[in-house]
Parts: structure tokens; sequence; C-alpha cells
């Protein structure tokens, strides 16, 4: 396995470039990307910035020119259901771009010519994912849960009520809403790259949630991006 872990934000994957053995830059693009030994697994760490073009774009060149075999996507969401509250963490089963809609020439949400909306994540990527991240919240002692489902990514900052309700209708599987998962699943579909979604949550995607998104980010992203990461690369 050569593992490619993406971020959109440097809090998102902060002390993962310092716990890597022999790091290796390069900036290509305008992403610096770290190529190095994590715990046991040979990876490649990169920031995409935010939204799904910035997101492909990073996958693509992980693939293609960091020959990575599998890619994991780490950072944070907003809630996207009522039983999914601000420190919980939500592995991603499949994918959907939300802000896709090409109707009425195809289906609300299908990535024309591909026969796809929602895109599954790799099963076994997917399962070691929710045992670490389990196992991170069990060793600190944290009441948040971990669930898995669906998550909605699009080019969006989602902080109105009336925004996350209307897509909760449209999608009433949704666990969590962010800016770049699904279109890492495309470019991972297409490759046919075993790929997988980690978040927490950060906000509830409502009024408050750039206040809310802000401080957790300060707060506490960094933290369980690590140590959900040193658990899933250390076993
Ligand atoms: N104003 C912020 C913008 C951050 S965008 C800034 O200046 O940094 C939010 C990032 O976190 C995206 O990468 C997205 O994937 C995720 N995210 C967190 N909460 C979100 C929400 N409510 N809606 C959409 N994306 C969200």
């Amino acid at each position: 396995m050569r593992l490619g872990i993406i971020s959109a934000l440097a809090e998102e994957q902060y002390g993962l470039i310092e716990a890597m053995q022999g790091p290796a830059k390069l900036i290509h693009g305008m992403r610096e990307y770290t190529a190095g030994k994590l715990w046991e697994i040979d990876a490649v760490c990169v920031l995409s910035r935010i939204g799904k073009v910035a997101a492909a774009m990073t996958a693509s060149i992980l693939v293609e020119k960091f020959g990575v075999t599998h890619i994991i996507f780490t950072g944070v969401a907003g809630s996207g259901d009522l039983g999914v509250r601000v420190g919980d963490i939500v592995v991603a089963e499949s994918l959907v771009q939300h802000d896709m809609d090409a109707s009425p020439l195809f289906p609300r949400f299908d990535i024309p010519l591909t026969g796809q909306s929602h895109i599954a994540t790799d099963r076994e990527l997917t399962r070691r994912l929710a045992v670490a991240a389990r196992e991170f919240l069990e060793n600190e002692a944290l009441a948040p849960q971990m669930h898995r489902g669906l998550i909605a990514s699009g080019d969006q900052f989602i902080n109105k009520r009336s925004q996350i309700s209307a897509l909760k209708d449209a999608l009433p599987d949704l666990l969590a809403v962010e800016m770049e998962g699904a279109a890492v699943a495309q470019v991972c579909f297409e490759f046919g790259i075993p790929f997988g979604v980690i978040r927490t949550i950060s906000d509830n995607a409502n009024e408050d949630a750039a206040v809310d998104f802000m401080h957790f980010v300060q707060t506490v992203a960094s933290r369980y991006a690590f140590g959900v990461l040193k658990n899933f690369c250390a076993r």
C-alpha cells in the first residue's frame, strides 16, 4: 500500500508531516506533497485547499504522479442529521455531489455519463477507519459517537437552516456536508483506486456554522485527525 492522505486545511492535518520518517517534499501545481513513512505505512500527505475542483485535482496528481494505491480524505464537516453532533466522527460509506444537477437530462445528483450518483467508499478502508475512530474516541474517554453513512459534498459552505433542511429532504440518509469528499470519490472511482473519507463534525451547518467551524478547527480538529490516522497506520 502507498497511501495518499488529503485534507483541505492545515489544521486538519497538523502533526502528521512532523510524525513522518524520511519526509521528502515536492511542490507541484501550487501544492506541497510530502512523501515518507507514517508509522508502518508508505504515505504521501497533501493539503488540497477547499472545494471539489481543488480536491479532484489533488487526488488525480496523487494517483498519476505519486503512484498512490489508496486514498484517505480526513477533515471536518457540518452535521446533516439531528443525531450527529459537533465532535462526533462520520466515516463515509458513500458520497454524493449535492450541487450536481443536470436535470431533466439526467436525474438530480447523477454524475452525467457515469451512471453514478452515490459513490461507495472501499469496504476494507472504511472498516479500518471506523475501528481507528472508535478506538480513538474510547482511548480519549470522549463522549462523542462514531457514525457510518452518507456524506454530501458541494462548493458551498452550508450555513443556513433552510439550506441544510432542503438537502436533508432531498437526501434523507444524509449524515454530514462538506466540500471535497465526493470529488475525491469520483476521481478514485474512475481510476479504480480504493478510498475512504472520515470527517469530524465541526458545526451544525446552520447560522452558527461559521463561528463553530472556526472554533473547532482552531481547537480540536488536528487532535482528532492525528489520533485517528495514527491508529489507522500503526495497526
Ligand atoms: N471561512 C472558512 C471557509 C471554510 S470552508 C475559512 O476561511 O477557512 C469549510 C471547510 O470545512 C471545507 O473544507 C469543508 O469541507 C468543511 N466544512 C465544515 N463545515 C462545513 C459546512 N457547514 N458546509 C460545508 N463544508 C463544511
